[in-house]
């Protein structure tokens, strides 16, 4: 029997009095594990008041005690990591290891979010005019909500909430329907380290409870992940608003292979970045683009019995290495995609299609996929399959490749294997891509850089987490100072010139 998963408002699990339901699957078993509340516009309402409230006695409840708070939550993480991973296998399909990795990846912005108080030091200049001082300060925003999808549950969420609360917001999370459950722990261990009620509160839901969001006149930024379609519209929808908003979407993240690279380490590197997650990660490796047909040869060659090789099967697998998808309705997605390759004329080199795991023949597995001689007009080039899918695009030269990134409509990552330092750099140099990889194939940045793409990849002006999540958490104030010696001087009637 399933259980009913619901929101988390202003300290509490809150049922929501919305009548719609989402039933959520073990995509491992293809069966339902549990049934989601989507929440009403009154339940995001709920949320959005009980952040409101909230806000006030958050926001000058000084950084130190802040991080403090961050600080405990980061040791309950470590503490109960397995179980945290254990749920997001159970809900997403991916094997424990890697679940702990994007655990791991989140701890690392809430360890970054501890400096709060360093990274909200403001700047002040002595004597801007004669006995006059000026400084600026970085003051928070007010509620600030945060819409995620499903292939990472708990990492994308600590993309943002560790660095919104840190600088003083509160939050509201709505997290993917399809992976609704490691939010709430989330939540309930935030409790735990001493979060008062209502600074973070999450709303399960679909698009009713992501447009009462984007609507509502109490919240003030939004930050979004998803796909590119949905992460436009709702830059758009916010904007109108007049919130701020950073909305990443999709990708197709192409590795160049030079003839000169390490053909063994750009193979395995790879097998990681194209199968790891089964493709469904925004900075997955799509496209291989070696240079020159012997380079491709090679690199086929190499590549092929790895592929047909990977051990496929469901979490509890220690063995496994890659897991089912998402959902049925993915699965189709991602083998229609396959069909179209071949329909189009790819050379489909490994055919994953027909997978079946023993014991599991209702899971959504398919197996890695290798097409060769797939050129930009096709569409498994051009659009985000989002499966365990490579495309190998054979290009004559370096500039040849370097075009077709360019021109490609996304600019999430990319990488390059050489052994060639002036390829490197001319690569990193021009690159129409916002994070870039030389020998390093899935070049996520660490929590005290930015994360974010460019092009089709991000809308809005601010990357995630870093220096830029506390410029996009914060807003600038300037104050100006001056202490008069008495009322010796009197009044003054000229624009003030600072002379
Ligand atoms: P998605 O766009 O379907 O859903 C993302 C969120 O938007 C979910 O919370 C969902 O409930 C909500 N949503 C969906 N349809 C909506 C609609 N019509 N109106 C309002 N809200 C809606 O994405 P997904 O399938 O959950 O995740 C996969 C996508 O996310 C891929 O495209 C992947 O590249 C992208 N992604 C990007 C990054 C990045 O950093 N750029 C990171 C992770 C995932």
């Amino acid at each position: 029997m399933s259980a009913t998963i619901p929101n988390f408002i202003n300290g509490q699990v809150f049922q929501g009095r919305g009548s719609r339901t989402s039933p959520v699957f073990n995509p491992a078993s293809g069966e339902q594990s549990g049934t989601l509340g989507l929440a009403s516009a009154e339940d995001v309402s709920a949320a959005v008041v009980a952040a409101r409230e909230a806000f006030p006695a958050w926001a000058s409840t000084p950084p130190v005690r802040r991080a403090r708070i961050l600080n405990r939550f980061l040791r309950i993480l470590e503490d109960r990591i397995d179980e945290l991973a254990q749920v997001i296998t159970a809900e997403h399909g991916k094997v424990p290891s890697d679940a702990k990795g994007e655990i791991q990846r989140g701890m690392e912005v809430v360890e970054f979010a501890t400096g709060a108080p360093e990274l909200l030091k403001g700047e002040i200049t002595e004597n801007v005019g004669t006995r006059v001082d000026s400084h600026s300060l970085r003051q928070p925003l007010g509620v600030v909500a945060g819409i995620t999808p499903f292939n990472f549950p708990a990492m994308v969420p600590m993309w943002m909430f560790p660095v919104a609360l840190a600088c003083g917001n509160t939050f509201v999370l709505k997290p993917s329907e399809r992976a609704p459950s490691a939010s709430l722990i989330l939540a309930r261990w935030l409790k735990e380290a001493g979060l008062p009620p209502g600074v973070f509160n999450v709303v399960q839901g679909d698009k009713e409870a992501v447009d009462a969001l984007l609507t509502h006149a109490d919240v003030s930024a939004v930050s979004f992940v998803g796909s590119t379609p949905i992460a436009r519209y709702i830059y758009e929808t916010a904007t109108r608003h007049g919130k701020r908003c950073q909305a990443l979407g999709g990708a197709k993240n192409h590795m160049i292979i030079m003839p000169d690279a390490n053909m063994d380490l750009a193979v395995d590197a790879l097998m990681g970045a194209a199968y790891g997650s089964a493709g469904e990660r925004c900075m997955a490796i799509s496209v291989a683009v070696p240079i020159g047909d012997a380079t491709a040869q090679e690199l086929i060659q190499k590549l092929a019995p790895k592929v047909r090789a990977l051990i496929i099967g469901p979490g509890t697998d220690p063995s496994a290495e890659m897991g089912p998808l998402v959902t049925k309705q993915h699965l189709d997605k991602v083998r229609a995609y396959v069909n179209a390759g071949v329909a189009e004329g790819a050379e489909l080199v490994v055919d994953g299609r027909d997978f079946k795991r023993q014991g599991y023949e209702n899971g959504y597995f398919i197996g890695g996929t290798l097409f060769d001689r797939v050129t930009t007009e096709m569409q498994v080039y051009r659009e985000e399959i989002f499966g365990p899918v490579l495309a190998v695009a054979r290009a004559g030269s370096y500039d040849e490749a370097a075009d077709m990134i360019n021109k490609h409509e996304f600019g999430n990552g990319t990488a390059i294997f050489t052994r060639d330092g002036d390829a490197a750099r001319e690569f990193a140099h021009q690159i129409q891509v916002g994070m870039v990889g030389i020998n390093v194939p899935i070049p996520v940045p660490m929590a005290f850089h930015s994360f974010g793409g460019w092009k089709a990849s991000l809308f809005g002006d601010h990357h995630m987490h870093g220096p830029e999540g506390v410029r996009f958490y914060t807003r600038l104030k300037t104050i100006t100072t001056r202490w008069p010696t008495g009322i010796r001087s009197g009044a003054e009637f000229v624009m003030p010139t600072m002379s």
